[in-house]
């Protein structure tokens, strides 16, 4: 099997070409309008950013996508769900205060906002699974709820994933905070000599799990809940998990919550992942670094699999690239997310996606010609 990635480059020299118009162009060319049925409730499953970090996807872009739906026959909300890490999105109220200071409200927008999984995530249902780690796993309510679902994902790295698209959005972000915790699970270890005793992953910790009893950091294995949020803002590298050991069974549990949040929803689903600012963190940190490659398009898929694979091709390729430095075979083909997070490996997520059926690694990539009109 062999699935349609439809890609549409960045490239714009009339109103017919900008990215607005390529967002209503790509719903039709992917076949979005035929995932979505007359007065279906569906839900336009985002991020909506950490306070501080910038790059999350645009509400013009996503209004873009509220006007299709409607056009399509569809009743449109915009929805996410609450953080494992203390942050500024860990229950309802503080989600929804972000989600509107960061442009996602009616005016902006054009839908309303549900947090999925209700004031302090306890709405979720289980969904039954024949996995390898789990005989069920716990889905959103209101994810779970919806009709149809068009998931939009913004493209950049993730420091236990290698890079977070359209399946992290599907495992981590349409899973309540119980389940968010059972598909983390690894404990983080101290690396001591590397530490300075400096204190700031202490806060971070949304588990209370870190102290300074003398001037090396201490990990309470019993509390740590495997966030790895410690690792994100450690300036040393002093906090890991064993990642031999760990990493595999994080990503197969990860991928048996993606395939937990599609089912019952197979051809009423449609994917969107927007390479642009491509950072280095995922959109949890409350900053924007500078990319690590320039801006590459965007890309839309009724397949899971073969958008993040079309994807994370496309950041390897080199594309868009300075010609200097793909001339001195700087970078061409190199995995630009093991370059920041060695330890990773983001074929993981798309071999294991593909082993649980979610869908396949092989794609044609559709190249589209500028936007809506052309
Ligand atoms: S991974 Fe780090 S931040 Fe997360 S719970 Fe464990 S010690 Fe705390
Ligand atoms: S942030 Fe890193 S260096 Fe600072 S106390 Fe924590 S483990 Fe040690």
């Amino acid at each position: 099997m062999v699935a349609d990635v439809f890609f549409s480059d960045l490239r714009a020299r009339s109103e017919a070409e900008n990215k607005v118009a390529r967002m209503r162009r790509l719903f039709a060319e992917a076949g979005f309008p035929q995932v979505i049925r007359e007065r279906d409730l569906t839900a336009v499953k985002l991020h909506f950013g950490e306070r501080g970090m910038d790059t999350f996807v645009s509400p013009v872009l996503v209004r873009a996508v509220v006007d299709r739906i409607r056009e399509a026959g569809g009743r449109p909300f915009l929805t996410d769900t609450a953080t494992l890490y203390s942050g500024s999105r860990s229950n309802a109220v503080d989600h929804l205060t972000t989600a509107i200071l960061h442009g996602f409200d009616f005016s902006v927008a054009g839908a309303p906002v549900i947090i999925a999984d209700g004031l302090r995530s306890t709405h979720f249902v289980e969904v039954p699974l024949q996995g390898k780690h789990f005989p069920r796993v716990l889905v959103a309510g209101d994810i779970a709820a919806a009709d149809s679902m068009i998931v939009i994902s913004h493209f950049k790295g993730h420091m236990l994933s290698g890079f977070g698209g359209t399946l992290k959005n599907l495992a981590m972000g349409c899973a309540p905070v119980a389940g968010k915790r059972e598909e983390h699970l690894a404990k983080a270890m101290a690396a001591e000599a590397k530490c300075q005793g400096c204190g700031t992953c202490i806060p971070v910790c949304p588990a209370g799990a870190l102290s300074l009893p003398g001037e090396k950091i201490s990990v309470d294995r019993d509390r740590c809940i495997g966030c790895g949020e410690c690792m994100t803002v450690c300036p040393e590298g002093a906090l890991e998990f064993d990642w031999e050991v760990d990493l595999p069974p994080f990503i197969e549990r990860m991928m048996e919550y993606a395939l937990g949040a599609f089912q019952g929803k197979k051809g009423r689903v449609g994917f969107y992942n927007l390479l642009l600012s491509i950072t280095p963190d995922c959109d949890c940190v409350p900053w924007s670094d500078a990319p690590i490659v320039p801006d590459i398009g965007i890309l839309a898929s009724t397949d899971p699999v073969a958008i993040d694979a079309a994807s994370l091709d496309l950041v390897n390729s080199g594309i868009g690239l300075p010609r200097t430095l793909l001339r001195h075979g700087h970078d061409r083909g190199r995995d630009k997310f093991r370059g920041v997070w060695p330890h990773t490996d983001g074929q993981l997520q798309l071999a294991c996606a593909e082993h649980l059926g979610l869908g396949t690694r092989r794609y044609r990539l559709v190249r589209l010609e500028g936007g809506e009109g052309c």
